[in-house]
């Protein structure tokens, strides 16, 4: 079960493509969060007694860091309490963290991952402080002082038509600045060209580059746009854990108490449409049926991604064709241009013998013998080597 708290609608930022919509000062409050805590701790344990999740979201959340501190000390407390296991994140724009904001966030053991576009250039086209002004710096101090907490660099980096030019030099920028996962984050609902889906396609045989190259050299990064694609050739496919989980196991909810699929389908938490139940009234079946995603648009036909195909989420689906079941062009052609480059990837780390791509991809799975045999059912499917010996 992950519940996600958006704290507030406010932000510092003025991001070109923010899902947030308009901002303004309404924070969450106890009375809210704490009730928000009720209903994450009421989650049965699951298979293998499965994780409780909470997140911090917004708006800025950090804007709220009294707020976060706070539920993360008392979910810490109701965790200890009923002996449940409890993972605590929050995704911010970085800009408010300083070195005790950091340093408290390591204490509580929240994981953090940073929204930084990429490098100056690609950054600056997107992600302005309200008023215009860069936030680049900004973000960088708050990077900084998150690696002197010790806290991983965990970035997100929206890709958009407005960047996609730098998209090689970000991911490189962002690899030198020590990240250890980058998650590229498209903005399927962009005005794409096909033009602009040529230069993508080159910065993600960059981004590519600098994946095996960190491999090679022994200090993988993770990159789930292409470790997911290898992982399910591992895997032989998607587990249900893999996919969205939107309606089912995720859950957001506004500062007002609104529940939701997904956070980022809260935005001003005016589009009723999208409200699956409140803190009064729980969450309400009838209203979760159309975000729970089934088998892929029949439109997909015999598509050889099928069996892989991570265009199931549903907020990226909405953004893009405004149906949470339907993936558009865009999402589709990613689908495609990632796994290609990620099998052509992974591919030249087998031919290579990479103990460290044999160790972060198929060793991550459960069993040797159980990847060997998978990676042969790959073969058979003409994707991936079969891995000797692993
Ligand atoms: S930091 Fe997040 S909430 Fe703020 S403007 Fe950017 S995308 Fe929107
Ligand atoms: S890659 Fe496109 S056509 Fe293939 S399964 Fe995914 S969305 Fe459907």
């Amino acid at each position: 079960m992950h519940v996600t708290l958006v704290l507030t609608h406010e932000c510092n930022l003025a991001c070109t493509y923010c899902y947030a919509g308009e901002k303004f000062r309404r924070d969450m409050d106890w009375a809210t969060v704490s009730r928000s805590l009720d209903l994450l701790f009421a989650a049965p344990r699951g298979f293998r007694d499965a994780p409780l999740d909470l997140g911090f979201f917004g708006g800025e959340p950090l804007i709220c860091f009294d707020m976060l501190e706070r539920a993360a000390v008392d979910a810490q407390a109701r965790a200890a309490r009923d002996g449940r296991t409890l993972r605590l994140a929050v995704t911010t724009n970085g800009t408010l963290i300083d070195d005790a904001v950091a340093a408290r966030l390591r204490e509580l053991g929240v994981q953090v991952t940073l929204s930084i576009d990429g490098c100056r250039e690609a950054h600056e086209a997107t992600r302005p402080q309200r008023g215009g002004r860069s936030s680049f710096d900004d973000v960088l101090r708050g990077a900084e002082a998150m690696k002197r907490a010790g806290l991983p660099l965990r970035v997100i980096a929206v890709v958009s038509p407005e960047n996609v030019r730098w998209l090689g030099d970000s991911v490189r920028f962002l690899a030198a600045q020590g990240a250890t996962e980058i998650i590229l984050n498209p903005a399927f609902e962009g005005a794409w060209s096909d033009d602009d889906l040529v230069v993508w396609e080159a910065g993600l045989l960059a981004a590519a580059e600098v994946y095996a190259a960190a491999i090679r050299a022994g200090r993988p990064i993770a990159m789930p746009t292409f470790d997911n694609k290898l992982l399910a050739a591992a895997k032989g496919g998607l587990a249900s854990c893999d996919t969205c989980g939107a309606g089912d196991r995720e859950l957001a909810v506004s500062p007002q108490g609104n529940l939701y699929p997904c956070a980022r389908m809260v935005g001003e938490d005016r589009d009723t449409r999208l409200v699956i139940g409140t803190l009064d009234s729980g969450v309400l079946p009838a209203r979760t049926a159309e975000f729970v995603q089934g088998p892929l648009d029949p439109a997909c036909g015999e598509c050889a991604e099928r069996w892989r195909c991570g265009a199931s989420c549903a907020c990226a689906n909405l953004a893009e064709t405004g149906t949470t079941h339907l993936p558009g062009g865009t999402q589709c052609w990613y689908e495609q241009a990632s796994a290609r480059i990620a099998d052509a990837t992974g591919r030249t780390l087998l031919d290579e013998g990479d103990a460290t791509f044999l160790a972060w991809t198929y060793g991550r799975v459960a069993t040797a013998a159980k990847a060997a045999a998978q990676a042969a059912t790959i073969e058979r499917k003409r994707r991936l080597p079969v891995v000797a010996g692993a």
